[in-house]
């Protein structure tokens, strides 16, 4: 049996990673989503095991100790990694996953599986995604400040990716998202 695709989506916070993920998921009930761990805080709304797996440092910790995490990094002052075996094992059954993660976080994945399909979601302009980040109204202005700052040299790392998607347009992000996975699917080595 074919082994599913594993899906990297990165870009900038407030770009619409999570955004595109619910639609997409919506779209496309078979696609798995990958639940990360995070030492952040929950945001009003978010819960344990759906959007991400909380835990304290120490657990992370222990988590990488015990070689549970596909990927790990730091991202303005917290811990985001990747559970390996979730991973793994439904790519072994013949599904799709998509991870989203920064961009540290995947080109660990890259080294690791290089037959990975890595997209980067873009923003129309800089002054757009500041626009999302504060909408949100999830950051402090600090905390704010220092994501807008990483998003530059998150950028930067573009040309590692296989695919470049702006969103504009939530359903036309969508689309081009859909269109990159049909198009895997179809290459001769799969
Ligand atoms: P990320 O997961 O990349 O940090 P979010 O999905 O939380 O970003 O989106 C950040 C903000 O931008 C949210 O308020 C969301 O509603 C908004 N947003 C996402 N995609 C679009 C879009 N295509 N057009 C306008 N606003 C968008
Ligand atoms: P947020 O705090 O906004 O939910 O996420 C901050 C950043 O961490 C985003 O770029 C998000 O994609 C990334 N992220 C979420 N989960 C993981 C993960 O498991 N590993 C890595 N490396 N980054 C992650």
């Amino acid at each position: 049996m074919a082994k599913g695709l594993l899906i990297v989506l990165s870009g900038p916070s407030g770009v619409g990673k999570g955004t595109l993920c619910t639609e997409l998921r919506r779209r496309l009930p078979d696609l798995v989503y990958s639940v990360s761990a995070t030492t952040r805080q929950p945001r009003m709304g978010e819960e344990n095991g759906v959007n991400y797996f909380f835990k304290s440092r120490e657990q992370f910790i222990e988590m990488i100790d015990n070689d549970q995490l596909l990927e790990h990094a730091e991202y303005v002052g917290n811990f985001y990694g990747t559970p390996r075996d979730f991973v793994e094992k439904t790519i072994e059954s013949g599904r799709d996953i998509i991870l989203e993660i920064e961009v540290q976080g995947a080109l660990k994945v890259k080294e690791k599986f290089p037959e990975g399909v890595f997209v980067f979601l873009l923003p129309p302009s800089i002054d757009e995604l500041k626009e999302r980040i504060v909408g949100r109204g999830t950051e402090n202005q600090a905390t704010i400040d220092h994501r807008m700052s990483v998003a530059v040299d998150e950028i930067s790392l573009m040309e590692h990716y296989d695919y470049a998607v702006v969103n504009d347009e939530i359903d036309c992000a969508c689309k081009r998202i859909e269109s990159i996975i049909i198009a895997e699917h179809c290459k001769v080595r799969k």
